[in-house]
């Protein structure tokens, strides 16, 4: 089987599959969809005039105002601007957890607002990380476990599957803590566990909304050091929602949201 040059974290292109990898899956999605393979150069994400207007009751709310905007593959882009101005709604369309009301987001030429919601779930499965500012770990499971939750939803095995969890656990500093639970953790060893969770499947993209908002400033750092890291040393890209500057330092390049709309 090819490598699919993104071995950083399953090391894929070392070890034999039985199943095909993913990158030989998605093809199919690809084709059916119409949408062109990721050119070298072109950029990641590519979102235009997106809107998202949510409906309740009589009232609508402009939630987005048709945005354009081309993240290229490896930026940290850290995304701010006051609270209700659509940050995580543009997150979550960009993560495929939302649908846009009008417009396009292409990531790596996939038109995830076209894709239904099987396809969505599974393209979401292998291409994006969530890390969300709460950690949202399932309290009865190991860090291990919560982990290796996403890989179950692969066709890896339990070999595989352990593998790719060890590697993500060191990547963030965690090896040690694999058999503690979620109360048995800080709060910025819970969130470096999410983080593991995150990219355990080796997605290209990490999004995070605001995953430094329930961290003291030493925790923060640590938390803000990893994805950094991640993005330059394994060539993710990230994309931080923050409220904070600091934490936006951090990043290769900031942009401001206003009311749904991006502002210079
Ligand atoms: P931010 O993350 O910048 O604080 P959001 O994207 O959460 O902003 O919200 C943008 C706007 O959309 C806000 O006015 C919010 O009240 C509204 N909104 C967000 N989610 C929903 C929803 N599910 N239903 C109705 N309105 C929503
Ligand atoms: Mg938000």
């Amino acid at each position: 089987m090819r490598d699919c040059g993104r071995a950083l974290i399953c090391g894929h292109a070392a070890r034999p599959r039985r199943q095909p990898h993913r990158c030989e899956l998605q093809k199919g999605w690809r084709s059916a969809i119409g949408n062109h393979l990721s050119m070298p150069g072109a950029p990641i994400v590519s979102i235009r005039e997106l809107s998202k207007v949510y409906q309740q009751g009589e009232i609508q709310v402009m939630a987005l105002n048709s945005i354009s905007l081309d993240i290229q593959a490896g930026e940290f882009l850290a995304l701010m601007g006051p609270s209700g101005s659509g940050k995580s709604t543009l997150l979550h369309i960009v993560a495929g957890i939302d649908r846009p009301t009008r417009g396009s987001c292409l990531v790596q030429g996939i038109d995830v607002t076209e894709l239904n919601e099987t396809e969505l779930a599974d393209w979401r499965n292998h291409n994006v990380g969530f890390v969300f500012q709460t950690f949202n770990l399932i309290p009865v499971l190991t860090a291990f476990e919560n982990v290796e939750l996403p890989l179950l939803l692969t066709r890896l095995g339990s070999k595989e599957r352990r593998a790719q969890v060890e590697t993500a656990l060191e990547l963030v500093g965690l090896a040690d803590r694999r058999k503690h639970l979620p109360r048995q953790l800080s709060g910025g060893q819970e969130q470096r566990v999410a983080i593991a969770r995150a990219l355990v499947t080796d997605p290209s993209l990490i999004v995070a909304d605001e995953p430094t908002g329930n961290l003291d400033s030493h925790s923060a750092q640590e938390v803000l050091s990893i994805l950094r890291l991640l993005c330059k040393s394994a060539g993710k890209t990230v994309i931080l929602v923050t409220h904070d500057p600091k934490a936006a330092a951090f990043g290769s390049r900031t942009i401001h949201l206003e009311k749904g709309e991006l502002v210079a």
